[in-house]
């Protein structure tokens, strides 16, 4: 596993992809702006490598179907923005695009003795574009 990960040139294109929606999509709206490009178990393994890397995250839809969206580490380096996932995702009733807020951090308290380990937070709206 030392060797130089295979694939780069189609990550990259995955990347360019999923960076110029700016909202989360699922593997099959990826695999659509990509054939000719890579075949659809390239882009699953992608996506899975980018999930373990870290370099994207995972979002449980509504429907049960899972959508990906990019992880912004760097954008904030001079504060010590701490890097979650837990932040709040945002579905628009119109358009169905989930963008994520990442600003936005959802408050909870859980009762005593409950540990939470992973947190689904999404609010459906209309969102800016569509109002
Ligand atoms: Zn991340
Ligand atoms: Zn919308
Ligand atoms: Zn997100």
């Amino acid at each position: 596993m030392s060797v130089k990960r295979r694939n780069t040139k189609s990550k990259q294109s995955v990347i360019e992809v999923m960076t110029a929606k700016k909202t989360a999509m699922s593997h099959a709206e990826i695999y659509e702006k990509l054939v000719g490009v890579c075949d659809r178990v390239t882009v699953y393994r992608i996506l899975d490598r980018m999930v373990e890397d870290d370099e994207i995250h995972k979002i449980a839809d509504v429907d049960g179907s899972v959508k990906f969206a990019l992880c912004h580490h760097h954008e904030n380096h001079e504060q010590h923005h701490t890097h979650s996932h837990s932040h709040v995702h945002f579905k628009c009733q119109n358009c169905l695009d989930i963008t994520c807020l990442e600003d936005v951090l959802p408050v909870y308290q859980l009762p005593d003795s409950y540990q939470a380990k992973e947190v689904n937070f999404s609010i459906a709206g209309i969102c800016p574009k569509c109002q």
